[in-house]
């Protein structure tokens, strides 16, 4: 059994679903589950949809919509001979449901109502690349993921109830694998009351590291618009090269400080069953692309990670007492609270600061919570840079004559601070 995951820009039009459909023939006598994202930018534009809806502009609401239908309705067109088809009427229907959350006014919480109005995306996407699977061939069955990705209800970031969710896809994905190709929703997952939730952005490639963990998949397979893992992104600098091999320790670490090549979350559950990962190149599928998996000693060559959206909280104490590890274990705690990711940190006696993503209102009610005790500085516009396995060249070029903020180097890893319009 093997899991492929396509992101958004590998089904963005019916060329690029066409061209899925013939990487997947290759496969197609495997057991083989595909787990598929919203189709290109479509989960921005159901974003657009909710804040409207939740803002009261119902016209905007309308407008917002429409592009999301128009976009479906041509890349259907282009797809299957005519308008006969049974998906569309599957594709009208999903609408309509969308339609009658979308009549009433704003009744929930904005993350509650944000799971049930993005989550859509996933849902077209899925009905027609399955729907046109079958249309040329390739048997597929179309899966609702939420009954089988179990999760709690914390709406926008769920957390999977493992047990549940191991017992619902081995019960329900099993015997579909034994009819063909199975196609399900990448980034969504289900509540106990049949509430949908979302993993958080770029979630799906979770999605299928879940899936094949739970039925003990042969290997995992992301396809994606570059060649493999690359030591830089290829949109920030230039000629970045491709990394054959990379361990899970090495993926995470890259991964946490902001490759966004792959989700961060993904490599848990695949290094817990030492289950490979290949990064291959929808554009180049005869690539090699990169695998993660159980690697030491590989030699690495020098990678650049950019972590944008950054802000440094310089959090000092009012009355002269110690930042000591009381102190600390308090902050981590107001910290947490507010749901504030933290990317790096640094101590003297009597500050403490730390780098965030910059959320301004998590921020904003976390200075609020320490404003009796602390003085806050906040410096917001700021990337974090992350080198990895640098040599002293790399490093004296990247500090140049730039103003750094916040330094820190371990070994041969090094983290700077510095404003988001420094170019590298
Ligand atoms: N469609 C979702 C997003 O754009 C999830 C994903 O593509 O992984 O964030």
């Amino acid at each position: 059994m093997r899991v492929f995951k396509f992101g958004g820009a590998s089904i963005k039009d019916a060329d690029s679903i066409k061209n899925v459909a013939n990487i997947v023939r290759q496969y197609q006598n495997e057991q083989l589950i595909i787990v598929i994202s919203a189709s290109g930018k479509t989960t921005n534009a159901m974003e657009l949809v909710l804040t409207s809806f939740w803002d009261n502009q119902k016209s905007m609401v309308t407008e917002h919509l429409q592009k999301v239908k128009d976009n479906h309705m041509m890349i259907m067109d282009n797809l299957f001979q005519n308008r006969e088809h049974s998906v569309y009427n599957d594709i009208h229907d999903t609408f309509v449901d969308l339609e009658w959350l979308l009549e009433d006014g704003p009744q929930d919480s904005f993350d509650y109502l944000y799971d049930q109005i993005v989550s859509v995306g996933e849902l077209l996407s899925t009905k027609i690349v399955s729907a046109y699977f079958n249309l040329v061939g390739l048997t597929t069955t179309w899966l609702d993921v939420r009954d089988c990705i179990l999760t709690d209800n914390t709406y926008r970031d769920a957390n999977i109830n493992w047990p549940a969710t191991n017992k619902a896809i081995v019960e329900k994905v099993t015997p579909l694998l034994d009819r063909g190709l199975v196609i399900t929703q990448g980034f969504l997952g289900g509540t106990s009351e049949n509430h949908t939730t979302t993993l958080g952005r770029e979630g799906s490639d979770f999605t299928a590291a879940i899936f094949s963990y739970c039925i003990n998949a042969e290997d995992m397979s992301i396809w994606k618009d570059v060649p493999g893992v690359l030591t830089a992104d290829p949109r920030l600098f230039e000629n970045p090269s491709l990394i054959d091999r990379l361990s899970y320790a090495e993926a995470i670490e890259m991964t946490y400080y902001g490759a966004q090549v792959i989700h961060p979350k993904t490599i848990r559950p695949l290094q817990n069953k030492n289950i490979p990962l290949c990064v291959k190149s929808f554009i180049n599928p005869e690539g090699t692309g990169t695998i993660i998996g159980e690697f030491d000693a590989v030699e690495y060559k020098p990678m650049i990670v950019v972590k944008k959206n950054q802000a440094l909280l310089k959090i000092v104490s009012k009355d002269f007492f110690f930042v000591d590890e009381a102190k600390f274990s308090k902050l981590f705690a107001a910290i947490s609270k507010h749901r504030i990711k933290v990317n790096m940190t640094q101590n003297t006696a009597l500050a403490f600061s730390v780098c965030v993503n910059d959320s301004p209102d998590k921020i904003n009610r976390l200075i609020d919570d320490l404003a009796s005790d602390y003085n806050v500085d906040k410096i917001g516009d700021l990337k974090l840079i992350t080198i990895r396995h640098g040599s002293n060249e790399v490093f004296e070029r990247i500090y140049g004559e730039r103003k750094i903020y916040l330094e820190e180097k371990i070994r041969s890893n090094i983290q700077l601070v510095m404003d988001k319009d420094e170019h590298l």
